[in-house]
């Protein structure tokens, strides 16, 4: 052990400090910022859009119920995507059917998904982050907290220049990784607690001069081969090629996702197992065999997939995808049955119809079950056992690995931002701790801004 002390020069202070800037991050400061609270968003890269961007990971999921009649999450995210689309870079999901090349030509769950383009993301985010007056700090990077009892009174970040002191009324943890909550001694678990099990990481890439037509015309002519109603699309050639030794991958089908531009296709192929995605090493060894994958998958839809004869690698994520890393444990754990079972209680602040999405960490197989028509986020998840002025946001909430299979999709982690930032600011405003805030007032405050909360 090595004791490392240093007085730090640069502090300051804020109403709301979100630290992350993913889906979670991006809502919970516009919320903030727009409810009255003087918020500053931290960053460890620079851009902001999490998985969608710095990951490559998309569509954003359905954000419409189980019927697939009634756009249910709307708020921040359905403004995003009407931005977003404006300036070219996305289509919206009530223009998005079943089963289309933009969610991988899966039959169900699937439908109006958002195909979009993550260097638009990048700008529009950006854009509306500033418009709203959020302080945006990238290169930074959370390092701890310093607690006062079972506060925290300040969080240590690292910035280029050195170390800096933050202290806000409210703290938001949207790092993706609970980062924040498990410094300041709140309860987590990391993947499922019955058996550890942590789902697979994968490395999105993207290629572009695809004829997707052609694409197109060959899936039609094979889906009496894909088998069953959820996923399988080039599970043929895979199985041949499994015997051929050209693919090795624990995958059983491919990923093949089709963006806003016609010939873009987003692959989410790759599976690599065993990774906890809170530790360096593990996320250096994920991303050298990510990008062997990338070439192994590369390889064989260019010989294999007609369309993709001619199909140029554009990139490959800078960052590797966790599907899972730690879950808080707050005032209301949401589990598999909540889902399954439609509930929704009365601290609702979110209704979703995303499916429960497990991904094997031993197989190339998984469970999905889909949901007739939606079901609640409760305030209570994002509240924190054992720290008084801290919130939770995005896909670390408080829930079991099996529910948050379902929930962890972007168009969620808006919805639970959305939520979280309009809770930090109403508890500045009125001098109380998340625990203590009243719900009515929450439940105000997202109706005023365009979030359905039921009929
Ligand atoms: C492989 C994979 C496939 C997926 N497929 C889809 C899909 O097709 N559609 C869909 O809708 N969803 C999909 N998801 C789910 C979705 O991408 C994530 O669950 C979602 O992005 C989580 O949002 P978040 O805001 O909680 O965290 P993230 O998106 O992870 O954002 C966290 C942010 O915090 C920053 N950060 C982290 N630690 C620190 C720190 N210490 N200091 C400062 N900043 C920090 C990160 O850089 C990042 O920008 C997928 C996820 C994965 C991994």
């Amino acid at each position: 052990m090595v004791e490392f002390r240093t007085g730090i020069e640069d502090v300051s202070t804020c109403d709301v400090l979100v630290i992350g800037g993913g889906p979670g991050g991006i809502a919970s400061a516009l919320a903030a910022a727009r409810n009255g609270a003087k918020t500053v968003l931290i960053e460890r890269e620079g851009c902001v859009g999490g998985m969608a961007t710095i990951g490559l990971v998309g569509p954003f999921m359905t954000s419409f119920d189980g019927s697939g009649k009634v756009q249910i999450i709307r708020g921040i995210f359905d403004e995003l995507v009407r931005r977003l689309e404006k300036a070219g870079g996305a289509i919206h999901p009530s223009k998005i059917g079943k089963a289309t090349p933009y969610a991988a030509f899966i039959r169900k769950g699937h439908e109006h998904v958002t195909p979009f383009d993550s260097e638009t993301l990048k700008i529009v985010a950006e854009d509306m982050l500033l418009e709203a007056g959020v302080q945006l700090i990238y290169y930074t990077d959370f390092v701890d907290t310093i607690m006062d009892g079972d506060s925290i009174d300040y969080v240590v970040v690292a910035k280029r220049q050195g170390a800096a002191a933050i202290k806000a009324g409210i703290y938001i943890d949207a790092t993706g990784d609970a980062s924040v909550a498990v410094k300041a001694g709140v309860p987590t678990s990391k993947g499922r607690e019955e058996d550890g099990h942590i789902q697979p990481a994968t490395l999105f890439f993207r290629v572009c001069n695809v004829d997707s037509e052609r694409v197109y015309a060959y899936v039609e002519e094979n889906k009496d081969l894909m088998g069953q109603p959820f996923f399988g699309v080039f599970s043929w050639l895979i199985k041949e090629g499994r015997k051929t030794g050209e693919w090795t991958i624990a995958r059983d089908e491919m990923g093949t996702y089709e963006t806003c531009s016609k010939g873009e296709w987003k692959l989410n192929t790759t599976r690599i197992q065993n990774i906890d995605g809170t530790r360096s090493e593990d996320l250096t060894k994920a991303t050298i065999d990510g990008r062997k994958q990338v070439q192994e998958v590369y390889a064989f839809l260019r010989k294999h997939v007609p369309g993709f004869e001619n199909a140029k690698l554009m990139d490959t994520a800078s960052v590797v995808g966790c599907r899972e890393t730690r879950h808080i444990k707050g005032l209301y754990t949401i589990t598999k049955e909540d889902v399954i079972n439609s509930v929704v209680p009365e601290d609702v602040i979110l209704l979703c119809s995303n499916s429960i999405d497990i991904h094997d960490a031993k197989t190339g197989a998984g469970e999905y079950i889909t949901v007739d028509k939606w079901y609640g986020i409760p305030y209570r998840s994002l509240v924190p056992q054992n720290c008084r002025n801290l919130l939770v946001a995005g896909k670390t909430i408080s829930a079991t690995s099996d529910a948050v299979s379902a929930f962890r999709v972007m168009p969620c982690c808006y919805g639970i931002g959305e939520a979280a930032g309009a809770a930090a600011a109403l508890c500045v405003q009125e001098s109380t701790v998340p625990a203590r805030l009243e719900y009515g007032k929450l439940r105000d405050a997202l109706l005023n801004e365009n979030v359905f909360l039921g009929d």
